[in-house]
């Protein structure tokens, strides 16, 4: 007999968090420091209210639109995270919906999210490029993130976590997450609070949590195969 969608879900999840549990303690490090945010675009509300049963309060979305739609029918205990490429048009009603946004990637994006945050504070992340050629699929070249760090850290509103990253194609996971953790060393001599790290999506988890992951990102280890977006 097939098994349920909420049954394939929850076993899948359930695989997730025990990788999670044991690359953490081969890494030595506590569970409390990790949150998992299940990625969940593209994938069907009714998806997203069987992550919710399954205890997932932490849900990802690259689009807004899309993201709109499920928030309005899910419940309000959610932290809602934004990872996809930002548009300034579509900040304003991201910041509406948000908690954390994971891709900024220019001070001018940052100020938005001040502007639009209405004295409630967002959490944002500082997206770095990891790619041979920096800043060509988003990100900031790795040279400007203190500069960029110190702008942002005048902002109202705002609550700078840390760094967020996607591993390049042509690099492996461990060499470029290792990259990642020397430039947040050089971070946190400046901004000690700002110790969070963003990286970790289906195909490199484990690794990112050897280096130092305190947000993963994942969504087709829960969910299956999506459509290919960006
Ligand atoms: C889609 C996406 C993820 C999740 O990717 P999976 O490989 O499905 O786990 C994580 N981070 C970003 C920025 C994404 O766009």
């Amino acid at each position: 007999m097939p098994i349920s969608r909420k049954d394939e879900i929850a076993e899948n999840l359930a695989k997730v968090q025990e990788q999670i549990a044991n690359a953490t303690k081969s890494a030595g490090r506590n569970i409390a420091e990790i949150k998992l945010i299940a990625v969940t675009k593209t994938f069907p509300v009714s998806d997203l209210h069987f992550l919710y049963e399954l205890g997932i309060r932490d849900f990802g979305e690259n689009r807004d639109q899309e993201a709109i739609l499920k928030t309005a029918e899910l419940p309000k205990d959610i932290n809602w995270h934004f990872q996809g490429q930002i548009q300034s048009n579509k900040l304003k009603s991201i910041t509406n919906w948000a908690s954390v946004i994971h891709s900024v990637d220019q001070f001018r994006y940052a100020k938005l999210i001040s502007e639009f945050a209405g004295g409630q504070s967002r959490g944002i992340f500082i997206q770095v490029s990891l790619d041979e050629v920096p800043e060509s699929r988003g990100g900031v070249d790795p040279s400007k993130i203190l500069q960029l760090a110190n702008e942002i850290s005048e902002l109202r509103n705002i609550e700078l976590l840390g760094l967020m990253a996607v591993a390049p194609l042509q690099d492996k996971p461990a060499n470029a997450f290792s990259r990642l953790q020397r430039y947040q060393s050089a971070l946190l001599e400046k901004m000690p609070n700002a110790n969070s790290l963003s990286i970790g999506m289906s195909g490199d988890f484990e690794v990112a949590i050897s280096h130092g992951a305190t947000h993963l990102r994942i969504g087709s280890s829960i969910l299956g195969n999506r459509q290919p977006i960006t």
